[in-house]
């Protein structure tokens, strides 16, 4: 007798392997036949207590495996139902190598659950020949297991912001650990119902935990933090308020455009992003060309001066120099006499209180900011993504590193 053996490959207890096949049809196919090992008590698959007695045999499962080498394997799994004392009910037995309703063994779906950390559902699905719904469903039932529930505890410092899903409007608000820069929670839109709907899963206790929260300017967002958690302090944050005067430079460039002569608008055409962008990022053809701008037009030179200013409120750690700094800001801008410039101001004035707590909190959101790329490929990942749901599993496992 040959002492080839390929029991070695189904490590799997309470069954025997009596009969394997290795056949062809569209592609290579092994069949491997399992039967109960009788030397065990058969188990219920629901409770896990010992059968008292067999009720039924010869019942016949057929589930899907791991490949072995270039072949699809697939189990033909003989099994009992039993009589279960505890459960008061016919059950089917325990397999230890598969749940009761799956037709994949664990294995595999954990194979496939590894492989969709890193390929899209679309690609898992053709590599295993398998069907998308199901690479998708057993991804979630993972992901479920493994961040399925919302842990509130412990938290003191979060960062709130929002994601666009689709291009236009269709927004999620995201809520993050920021010391362990996980996400806790996602909801759909950026309004004040999706936060409430977030505070509504902490406790008192859990609330109280919060010191700071960093978040953008907006408005639903400020009154329900004050609103749920009002001892916590909160933080603006210095991208947010860059990218919202970004916009002002903007508005007045197009102002500044529609004044110029001819030949002045010759100088100002295309300098949108010479404004806006880093300066080391520019190539010296494009420096030149800002220079340009910036001796021609005194309005767009205050703009850009106090562009990079913004930075220096966000600079120091003393509420005093901060506030001072911001002031002085403000002073400069208003000089400008421009309605857009004008409400900006008002706006950073409302809102100075979040600003100075940078000086005590240092915090932003900009790891999320940072996000967007990382939710495409998700969003690729994810295929078709008309679960919310599922698509929040995978943010939230995408950040757990
Ligand atoms: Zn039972």
């Amino acid at each position: 007798m040959s002492s080839l053996s390929i029991s070695n490959y189904f490590p799997f207890s309470r069954v025997k392997i009596t009969e394997q096949s290795v056949y062809r049809e569209e592609k290579l196919s092994s069949l491997i036949k399992l039967v109960p090992d009788k030397r065990y008590v058969p188990l219920c698959h629901e409770c896990g207590s010992e059968a008292t007695t067999v009720h039924s045999k010869d019942h016949l499962r057929i589930l899907r495996d791991l490949n072995i080498a270039d072949s699809q394997t697939w189990l033909q799994v003989e099994y009992r139902k039993i009589w279960c004392e505890n459960c008061g009910g016919v059950r089917v037995e325990q397999l230890s190598f598969a749940d009761a309703s799956k037709r994949v063994t664990q294995r595999l779906a954990r194979y496939v659950y590894d492989l969709c950390k890193v390929m899209t559902v679309q690609d898992v699905a053709e590599h295993l020949d398998l069907d998308p719904k199901t690479v998708k469903n057993i991804d979630k039932t993972f992901l479920e297991q493994e961040y399925g529930v919302t842990d509130c505890d412990n938290l003191r410092i979060l960062a709130i912001d929002e994601i666009a899903v689709r291009k236009g409007h269709n927004y999620m608000t995201v809520v993050m650990d920021y010391m362990t820069g996980k996400i806790i929670w996602m909801g759909e839109n950026r309004d004040k119902e999706t936060l409430d709907a977030f505070f509504r899963i902490m406790t008192k206790k859990q609330k109280k935990s919060i010191e700071a929260v960093a978040m953008d300017m907006w408005e639903p967002f400020i009154n329900r933090v004050k609103h749920h958690i009002p001892q916590a302090k909160i933080v603006f944050d210095f991208f947010h308020v860059v990218q919202s005067f970004g916009k002002v430079i903007d508005e007045v460039r197009k102002q500044e455009y529609e004044k110029a002569n001819n030949q002045d608008k010759q100088v100002l055409k295309g300098s949108k992003y010479l404004l806006l962008m880093n300066e080391e990022n520019l190539k010296d053809s494009q420096k030149e060309h800002l220079e340009n701008v910036l001796e021609l037009n005194s309005t767009l030179n205050t703009l850009y001066v106090l562009k990079d200013h913004l930075k220096l409120i966000y600079f120091y750690s003393d509420r005093d120099i901060v506030k001072q700094t911001l002031d002085q800001w403000c002073d400069m801008a208003a000089t400008l006499k421009n309605a857009a410039v004008d409400k900006f101001i008002n706006k950073l004035r409302k809102h100075q209180y979040g600003i100075i707590e940078h000086a005590d909190y240092p915090i932003g959101t900009s790891i999320l900011e940072g996000a967007n790329n990382k939710i495409k490929v998700i969003k690729r990942k994810a295929y078709g993504f008309h679960d919310m749901d599922y698509f929040t599993l995978k943010v939230k496992q995408a950040f757990d590193n």
